[in-house]
């Protein structure tokens, strides 16, 4: 059966010979035959050169992503059930190493188009994945790919997340619940470095844990022996469990969530760890009423939300980051240590270094990157996809 063709406009293959793979509407010259949301569509250059199939998605701005790319005009793939099936094998496989060493039974199986499969998360947190669905055609093989999840070895169930804001771009409804299996236990924790934290796979934020934070979680041991810890944005207080078992004098946490620090204090719990106080408050007002009282810390981690969720909001997010990190720097004691984050993808690596620099000046601190923190290997980037890296982290000492 062949595919609806879209035909781009001239010059707008360049991106796909590069192996990007997003075509946005504004590249797009003709839609033909009528494709419906998620369909396999045949991509052509203005002059009918095939050069690739994607998923088709009439309601986002990124109207199409690719499944497999052309070779000198030759497809060789076809999009079917064994070719989605063995793309989620391929993912998980790439994960092996992670779990082989049994140091933790947590990473992301799937991240979407890092994986050569738009639209799919899959994290595991031991015998239970978690998946989300945030494009139209990675909904249309939701069958399938929960099927080839739940065949992996070792997972028992399969639960859906499909509750991203994102999924409202492409028209999606948000849709949460059992996909294959048995229903995840309540009590289901992830084991990370001999530590366990709880994972709340309904109502948890993301997928139910930061995956994502491995690298950083495996930071602070080295800084937190007999330091004051502020933890700003704490949440799941895994940064917190991991400063208190590694000798810290003290430790503070702060959330503006209730939920989110009861998480906190399951996970003390979890590892039998006392981690000190928490604290129900905004952060931008707490680590001002901190300063205030001339408080110092030796080591301070700041991982706040996303901050700006696209380019337009990259303004206003930059005068919050500033705003934290200007702060947390004027509460390091001498010698002390920020580990200091954003995971706005709309901000670049560059520009948050940047913004960083700019409140050490005003803090009038001297300070030095000691390490860089990012996305761990279950996170990877294309080099062709470079959208993919969202995380940075900067790990600074100050004199
Ligand atoms: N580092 C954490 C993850 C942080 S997620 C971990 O390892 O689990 C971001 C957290 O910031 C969420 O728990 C959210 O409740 C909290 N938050 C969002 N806005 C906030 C604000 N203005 N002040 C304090 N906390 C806030």
């Amino acid at each position: 059966m062949s595919s609806p063709v879209i035909t781009l406009r001239p010059g707008r293959e360049r991106s796909l010979s590069r192996r990007h793979p997003w075509i946005f509407s504004g590249a797009i010259a003709r839609v033909g035959d009528d494709p419906q949301p998620g369909d396999t569509v045949l991509i052509e250059s203005s002059s009918k050169e095939p050069l690739g199939l994607a998923a088709y998605s009439p309601h986002s701005q990124i109207r199409a992503r690719m499944w497999t790319f052309a070779n000198g005009g030759e497809i060789a793939e076809t999009v079917d059930d064994a070719f989605v099936a063995a793309r989620v094998v391929a993912a998980a496989a790439r994960r092996a190493d992670l779990f082989a060493g049994g140091s933790t039974d947590g990473a992301r199986l799937v991240f979407s188009e890092a994986d050569g499969l738009p639209g799919l998360i899959a994290d595991r947190y031991g015998d239970t994945v978690v998946v989300q669905f945030t494009t139209v055609g990675a909904e249309r093989w939701r069958e399938v790919m929960a099927d080839a999840l739940a065949g992996l070895d070792g997972v028992g169930s399969v639960f859906e997340r499909s509750d991203a804001d994102v999924r409202e771009r492409e028209g999606l409804e948000p849709r949460i619940g059992l996909l294959r299996g048995d229903a995840p236990s309540s009590d289901l924790v992830v084991h990370e470095d001999g530590r366990r934290f709880g994972i709340d796979v309904t109502g948890g934020h993301k997928t139910g844990f930061y995956l994502d934070q491995r690298n950083a979680r495996r930071a602070i041991p080295h800084f937190a022996a007999g330091a004051r810890v502020l933890n700003v944005f704490s949440y799941t207080g895994a940064f917190s469990v991991i400063a208190a078992a590694s000798g810290a004098a003290s430790v503070s946490s702060i959330d503006s969530s209730g939920p989110a620090l009861a998480v906190a204090a399951r996970n003390a719990s979890l590892n039998s760890i006392d981690i000190g106080e928490l604290v129900e408050a905004d952060a931008f007002t707490a680590l001002r009423g901190l300063r205030d009282r001339a408080r110092q810390y030796d080591l301070i981690l700041l991982d706040p939300p996303k901050l700006a969720n696209t380019e337009q909001q990259v303004d206003k997010a930059t005068r919050a980051y500033k705003d934290l990190n200007l702060l947390a720097i004027k509460l390091l004691a001498p010698g002390g240590v920020l580990l200091t984050f954003s995971c706005s993808g709309a901000m670049t690596a560059e520009l948050f270094q940047k913004v960083v620099a700019g409140a050490a000046l005003d803090a009038r601190r001297e300070v030095r990157i000691i390490d860089r923190l990012a996305q761990p290997s279950d996170h990877p980037v294309p080099l062709a996809f470079p959208e993919a890296e969202y995380l940075k982290g900067l790990v600074l000492r100050a004199d």
